[in-house]
C-alpha cells in the first residue's frame, strides 16, 4: 500500500491524539502531536517567563527553543523533549492547557512550528494531529479528518486522562478551558481552526475508541485505494 499523509484536525479533547496514535500504529506510520509541540513552546516561554505578546520576547523565545519526539527508555514510548529535557507529563497539566492557545496565536511561533512539522511529514507515511493540519500544514494530504464531540463528553474524557495523571481538577473548569481553547483556536487571525472543504467529519460523541479507529483505517484503506 502506497504511504499517505493523514491530517486530523478539531476541538480541543475530541480524542485526536490518541486515536491518531493507535492509526499509526497500526499502519506502521509515524505520529506527530503537533499539539505537544505548542504546548512544549508554551512551557518554554512559561519557564523563561517570555510573554508570547511582546514580539523581543518570541526572538529570544524561538532561538533558544528545540522540541523533539524521542523514545522514552523508561516508558518505551514516543515523548516530547524541551531542549532535551522529557517534557511529557509537564506539557498536559492545566498550566500548560490555560496558556498554550495564547501563545499559539503569534505568527512568528506558528511559522517556525509549521516549517518543523511539513520537514517531519516530508517523506509520508504520517498521521499529524492539530487545528490546521489540513489546512496549512499539509493541504494537499490524501486524507483529511475533522474531528467533533460534545463539550461534555471531551470534558468528561480529559477530566479522567487528568485523574490518571494524578491532576484532580472539576469538570467545570476543564469544561471552560476547552470552551475557551475553542473561542481562540477558531477566531484567531492566524490559521484559525477550520473544516476544510475536502475533510471528512467524524464525531465521536458516541463512538467507542476503537470504533474511532476502525473508522479511520476504514478511510485509509479507501484513499489508498483511489
Ligand atoms: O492538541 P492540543 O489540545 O494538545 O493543542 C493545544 C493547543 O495548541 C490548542 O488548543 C491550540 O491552541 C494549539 N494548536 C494549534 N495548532 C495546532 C495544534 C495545536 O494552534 N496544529
Amino acid at each position: 500500500m502506497n504511504k499517505i499523509v493523514i491530517a486530523i484536525d478539531g476541538f480541543s479533547g475530541c480524542g485526536k491524539s490518541s486515536t491518531a496514535k493507535e492509526v499509526a500504529r497500526q499502519l506502521g506510520y509515524t505520529f506527530i502531536d503537533s499539539g505537544a509541540m505548542y504546548r512544549a513552546t508554551a512551557l518554554h516561554f512559561l519557564n523563561l517567563n517570555l510573554s508570547p505578546l511582546r514580539p523581543e520576547d518570541v526572538e529570544v523565545g524561538l532561538k533558544s527553543l528545540q522540541i523533539s519526539f524521542q523514545l522514552n527508555p523508561e516508558t518505551g514510548k514516543q515523548e516530547t523533549y524541551l531542549n532535551g529535557v522529557n517534557v511529557e507529563k509537564e506539557i498536559r497539566t492545566m498550566r500548560v492547557s490555560e496558556r498554550v492557545s495564547e501563545v499559539a496565536t503569534v505568527k512568528a511561533i506558528r511559522a517556525e512550528l509549521v516549517a518543523q512539522q511539513q520537514q517531519l511529514g516530508r517523506k509520508k507515511g504520517v498521521v499529524m494531529d492539530g487545528r490546521d493540519i489540513g489546512s496549512v500544514v499539509f493541504p494537499s494530504a490524501e486524507l483529511k479528518l475533522f474531528m467533533t464531540a460534545d463539550v461534555e463528553t471531551r470534558a468528561k474524557r480529559r477530566q479522567l486522562e487528568l485523574q490518571e495523571k494524578g491532576e484532580s481538577v472539576s469538570l467545570e473548569e476543564i469544561k471552560l478551558n476547552l470552551e475557551n481553547r475553542d473561542q481562540v483556536d477558531s477566531t484567531r487571525t492566524e490559521s484559525p481552526l477550520i473544516k476544510v472543504a475536502d475533510a471528512i467529519e467524524i464525531d465521536t460523541s458516541n463512538l467507542s475508541f476503537s470504533q474511532q479507529v476502525d473508522q479511520i483505517l476504514d478511510l485509509v484503506k479507501k484513499a489508498t485505494i483511489n
